[in-house]
C-alpha cells in the first residue's frame, strides 16, 4: 500500500517538531499539521513567555537591593503593555524559527485542525492526507473548574494577553504553573493571593523545599492560603470580582487565575475512528515504546500524561523517530533523575528523589541540609535565606536527591543532574573543589548531616 507520507505527526509542539525534524533528518518523508501556533505550548503560552515575566518580575527586587550596593534610582515604574508587546515579539520571532526549522528540514506544513479519518489517513481544512505512521503530540489544555462564575476565570492561556496588570490577583491552584504566577504578579506589583484546598502546594517536592518557599514567598508579602478553595466567583457593578471561598469567606479582586491542572488536548481528534485507547485518567495510552492501541498510530508529549515538561516531550518526540526510522539508535527515554525548576521567585531546582520519597522507597538516609543568606544579598536589607539539600543513601553514599529554593536554583541543579545522573557518591560531592565565592559551592561544602536513620 502507497502512503502519501512516511510519518504524519499531529501537533507542532515541542514533541512533534523534535519527532518531525528528526524523522525527516532519517530520510523520511514527513508532515506535521499544527492548527493554533507553531512551537506550541512552550514557546507560545507555556515555558518560555512565564520565563520572560520571571525575568521582568524580578526587577523589582533588584532595584531595591541595588541601595545597598550604592545606586540611587528614582521610584520604579512598570508598564504591563510594553511587557506583553516586547514579549509577542520575541514568540513571534520563535515562531518563525519553528517554521524555518521545520522548511529546512523538509518537512511538509499544513496549518489547520487535523482529524482521524481512520488509522493511517487525517483530514485536514477538507483535505485528505495518508501516512503509514501517524503520530499525535497535540499536548494538553487548562482545566476550568465548574464552578458559579466560571466564565470570570482566566487560565494560562489568558494571563499572557491580559490588556493590563490586575491590581489584585487570586491564583488557585499549588502545583508549579500556580506558584510561578502567583510569583509573578506579586513580584510586578499585583496584590497576590494564592488559594490552594491542601495544606502545602508542590506536592510530590521534598517537604522541606516547599516548607521553605512558603516561608520566603510569605516574608515577601505574598497572601497563601492553604486549605482554601474557590466556591464561586460574582461579577460586581464596579467591574470588580467577588471570589467566595468553600469557607464561606469571600474576597474582592480584579483577576481570578485557575491552575489546576492540564487535561489531554483530543478534542475533536477523531480518536473514535482509529483503535486508540484512552488510559484510567483520559490520556492516550502508550506502551513503552510510544505505540498506541493502534499500530500505525504512536503518541508522546502532553497527551500521554506521564511527565508534563518540554525536554521530555522532546526526549520522546526523538525516541520515536529513532524507533520509526533508525531502531538501531534506539534508547528509551530514561524517567528517572529529571531535573526541574520552579521558576518562583525564589527559584527551586530539584533533581532525584525527595526525603520522603527516598525513605519511602526503603533508603536509609544522611541529609545533609544548609540554609544561608547569600553573600550578593548581605549589602542590603534583604532577608531572603537559600537552602540547600542532599538525601544521600547512608548504605552506598550515593546522593540520591538534590533540592535548592534559591537564585538561579534551575541553572545550578541542571549542572548536578549530570553528577546524579552519572551516579555521584557524597564522597565525590565532597572531593570536588568548590568555585568560590558562589552560592552553588555550598553543595560540595556541606561536611555534616543535619540527620541520618
Ligand atoms: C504556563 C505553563 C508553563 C510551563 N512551563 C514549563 C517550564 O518552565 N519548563 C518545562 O519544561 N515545561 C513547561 N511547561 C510544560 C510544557 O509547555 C509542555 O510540557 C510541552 O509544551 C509539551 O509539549 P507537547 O509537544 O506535548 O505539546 P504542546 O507543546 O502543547 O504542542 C501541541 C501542539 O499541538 C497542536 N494541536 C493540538 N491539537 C491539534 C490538532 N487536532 N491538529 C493540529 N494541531 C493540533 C496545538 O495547537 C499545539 O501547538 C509549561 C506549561 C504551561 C502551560
Amino acid at each position: 500500500m502507497s502512503f502519501d507520507f512516511d510519518l504524519f505527526v499531529i501537533g507542532a509542539g515541542s514533541g512533534g517538531v523534535r519527532a518531525a525534524r528528526f524523522a525527516a533528518g532519517f530520510g523520511a518523508r514527513v508532515a506535521v499539521a499544527e492548527s493554533r501556533y507553531l512551537g506550541g505550548t512552550c514557546v507560545n503560552v507555556g515555558c518560555v513567555p512565564k520565563k520572560l515575566l520571571v525575568y521582568g518580575a524580578h526587577f523589582s527586587e533588584d532595584f531595591e537591593q541595588s541601595a545597598g550596593f550604592g545606586w540611587t534610582i528614582g521610584k520604579p515604574e512598570f508598564d504591563w503593555p510594553t511587557l506583553i508587546a516586547n514579549k509577542d515579539r520575541e514568540i513571534r520571532r520563535l515562531n518563525g524559527i519553528y517554521r524555518n526549522l521545520l522548511q529546512q528540514s523538509g518537512v511538509e506544513l499544513f496549518e489547520g485542525h487535523a482529524k482521524f479519518c481512520d488509522a493511517h489517513t487525517v483530514e485536514i481544512c477538507g483535505k485528505r492526507v495518508s501516512a503509514e505512521h501517524i503520530l499525535i503530540a497535540t499536548g494538553g489544555w487548562p482545566q476550568v473548574p465548574d464552578i458559579p462564575g466560571k466564565e470570570h476565570v482566566i487560565t494560562s492561556n489568558e494571563a499572557f494577553h491580559l490588556k493590563e496588570l490586575p491590581r489584585r490577583v487570586i491564583v488557585v491552584g499549588g502545583g508549579y504553573i500556580a506558584v510561578e504566577f502567583a510569583s509573578i504578579f506579586h513580584g510586578l506589583g499585583a496584590d497576590a493571593s494564592l488559594l490552594y484546598r491542601r495544606d502545602l502546594f508542590l506536592r510530590g517536592f521534598d517537604r522541606s523545599v516547599r516548607e521553605h518557599l512558603r516561608d520566603e514567598l510569605q516574608r515577601k508579602g505574598l497572601d497563601l492560603r492553604f486549605n482554601a478553595d474557590l466556591a464561586r466567583v460574582d461579577k460586581q457593578t464596579d467591574g470588580s470580582l467577588l471570589a467566595t471561598l468553600t469557607d464561606g469567606s469571600t474576597i474582592e479582586t480584579d483577576c481570578v487565575f485557575h491552575a489546576i491542572g492540564r487535561q489531554p488536548l483530543i478534542e475533536k481528534l477523531g480518536i473514535d475512528n482509529t483503535g486508540v485507547q484512552l488510559d484510567e485518567r483520559g490520556f492516550i495510552k502508550v506502551d513503552d515504546g510510544y505505540r498506541t492501541t493502534e499500530p500505525s498510530i504512536s503518541a508522546i508529549g502532553d497527551v500521554i500524561g506521564r511527565v508534563q515538561l518540554t525536554p521530555v516531550a522532546l526526549a520522546e518526540g526523538m525516541a520515536v523517530a529513532r524507533r520509526l526510522f533508525r531502531p538501531e539508535q534506539y534508547r528509551p527515554v530514561d524517567y528517572k533523575t529529571i531535573p526541574t525548576a520552579v521558576f518562583s521567585l525564589p527559584n527551586i531546582g530539584t533533581v532525584g528523589l525527595s526525603e520522603e520519597d527516598a525513605r519511602r522507597a526503603g533508603h536509609k538516609l544522611k541529609i545533609f541540609e544548609s540554609r544561608f543568606r547569600p553573600m550578593k544579598l548581605t549589602l542590603t536589607a534583604s532577608q531572603d535565606m537559600t537552602l540547600m539539600k542532599l538525601v544521600v543513601d547512608a548504605a552506598t553514599d550515593r546522593v540520591l536527591g538534590c533540592h535548592m529554593v534559591g537564585p538561579d536554583a534551575g541553572e545550578i541543579i541542571q549542572g548536578i543532574a549530570v553528577a546524579l545522573k552519572a551516579g555521584a557518591t557524597k564522597q565525590v560531592f565532597d572531593d570536588t573543589i568548590g568555585i568560590h565565592p558562589t552560592a552553588a559551592e555550598e553543595f560540595v561544602t556541606m561536611r555534616n548531616a543535619a540527620r541520618s536513620d
